[in-house]
């Protein structure tokens, strides 16, 4: 598999540290509220790529922090009076409910910074041992000239930052870094300020800098050495600029093999902030859209380009989607009427790997998702035109077992979903085929118009009623 390296800026053949086994390490959010729409895209795209290593045979170990504690917290915590964990707890739930909706796995490990502290503290007692960092009243710098590969992510030179730094003195003072050696360093350790949550440490209570809590916890649970390390394009320059120099200089070894980061989303082509009101969370999206619609949508879209979220692309998902459902519907009939194997079965059958194949080399391609619909939308064109319901059993049943097999790369499940909504439904049909039994007609009509404003559609089919979300 071919992946596209931030730091060579190249398509490099994907080889794990050890044969047959992947470790990843995502960035996950800093919880402080509901996630936003652009918080979903690294989730769905990084949530694929585990997907497709599992469908390959990997053993993935996929582990993706929450950050729990950070000023937006705190200032949450002290907006709301409440303690910042009561804060960042209850959004850890949201975040997970968002991400079950989503059909996001839940990572092998979700470490939590606020639980890795005195790893944390190591890893700082080491950078000084070794002269990569000091202590200035209660603060702890990384003293980032220390590390001769500084900006090799980035692709910036230290002259350019240099140059790029102004009005740092008036910066740097409001921020309280004014002690620091040099403008490039930054902070490993904070001390306390009143009212924030702080862990006692050998420079005093305080609490972490952000950058290190990712150094720590990919080393906990994946190892010095990662394959993978993954996040958005806002965080290459400084997050992970800074995590490559804290862990190299602690650890003396390359920190990641394959950087991989995905573009931004914005919202009607504009960057999606709270002032300008276009900011959208996945709550109030899935209240408007089945999930399935948004991970499609996501993926529809290779990942390292710019995506923008409107109601003509979603809607094209949406029709999208009911074309790889519907195909599904007509082989479950197919298979239901279990029809007898004919001499058509072997050719048709014969045909299926061209799909196959043609999904994992857009795969292999730096997880191009784009060309991989493509591929189930040419199998869907397939059965569409050549099951028909003298099918055989056989036949569909190959079909279908393809369709299910490459869609659930993607996350996007085929089968009749049996949440608590479908057996609302299935409830309220059953009452109105009652109901006409009976020739209560006024009834049946009630109920078809419950179901409307439910936002389900029925069809009467030869097959029985059926019904879709509209
Ligand atoms: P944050 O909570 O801001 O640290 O973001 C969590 C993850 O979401 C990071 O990997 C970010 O890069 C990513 N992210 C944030 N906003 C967007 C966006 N608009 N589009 C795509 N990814 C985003
Ligand atoms: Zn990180």
């Amino acid at each position: 598999m071919q992946i596209y390296n931030t730091l060579s800026r190249k398509k490099e053949e994907f080889v794990p540290i050890n044969p047959g086994k992947v470790g990843i390490y995502v960035c996950g959010p800093t919880v402080y509220g509901l996630i936003h729409i652009g918080n979903a895209r690294p989730m769905i795209v990084f949530d694929t790529l585990r997907r497709y290593f599992e469908y390959k045979g990997y053993e993935v170990n996929y582990v993706s922090n929450f950050t729990d504690v950070d000023d937006k917290i705190i200032n949450r915590a002290n907006q709301e009076n409440v303690a910042a964990s009561y804060i960042s707890e209850k959004y850890i739930e949201e975040c997970k409910k968002d991400m079950e909706a989503l059909n996001v796995k839940p990572a092998t490990v979700h470490p939590q910074a606020t639980l890795e502290i005195p790893d944390m503290i190591e890893m700082i007692k080491v950078l000084i041992e070794k002269g990569h960092a000091y202590e200035k009243n209660g603060t702890v710098y990384f003293r980032t000239r220390s590390f001769k590969d500084y900006g090799k992510l980035s692709h910036k030179n230290i002259d350019e930052l240099e140059s790029g730094h102004r009005d740092e003195e008036h910066s740097l003072k409001v921020s309280g870094e004014d002690e620091k050696e040099d403008f490039l360093d930054f902070v490993l350790w904070k001390p306390k300020k009143e009212g924030e949550p702080y862990w006692e440490s050998p420079w005093g209570d305080g609490r972490p800098g952000w950058h290190l809590e990712c150094s720590v916890m990919s080393k906990k649970y994946i190892g010095g050495t990662i394959d993978i390390h993954a996040g958005g394009e806002d965080l290459i320059f400084p997050h992970h600029e800074n995590e490559i120099a804290q862990s190299e200089a602690a650890n003396d070894t390359t920190f990641a093999r394959y950087w991989m980061h995905n573009g931004f989303l914005k919202i009607n082509n504009e960057k999606m902030s709270k002032s300008l009101g276009n900011f959208k969370t996945v709550r109030d999206i899935t209240a408007q859209y089945d999930p399935q619609i948004i991970r499609f949508f996501m993926l529809q879209a290779q990942y390292r380009g710019p995506l923008n979220f409107s109601d003509e692309p979603i809607e094209s998902a949406k029709n999208g989607l009911e074309r790889i459902l519907t195909a599904a519907e007509k082989l479950r009939d197919i298979i239901a009427k279990d029809n007898p194997d004919s001499d058509k079965d072997t050719e048709f059958i014969a045909e299926l790997p061209k799909f196959t194949e043609k999904f994992e080399a857009a795969m292999d391609d730096d997880l191009n998702t784009a060309d991989a619909i493509t591929a189930i939308f040419d199998l869907v064109r397939y059965v569409n035109t050549t099951c028909n319901e003298d099918s055989s059993k056989s036949s569909a049943a190959a079909a279908y077992e393809l369709l299910e097999k490459l869609t659930g790369v993607l996350g996007i499940k085929i089968d009749k979903a049996e949440d608590s909504l479908d057996s609302e439904v299935e409830a309220l049909i059953e009452e109105r085929q009652a109901a006409r039994k009976a020739k209560d007609f006024a009834k049946a009509d009630e109920i078809r118009d419950k179901l409307l404003s439910m936002g389900i559609e029925l069809k009467d089919t030869r097959e029985g009623v059926k019904w879709k979300r509209i």
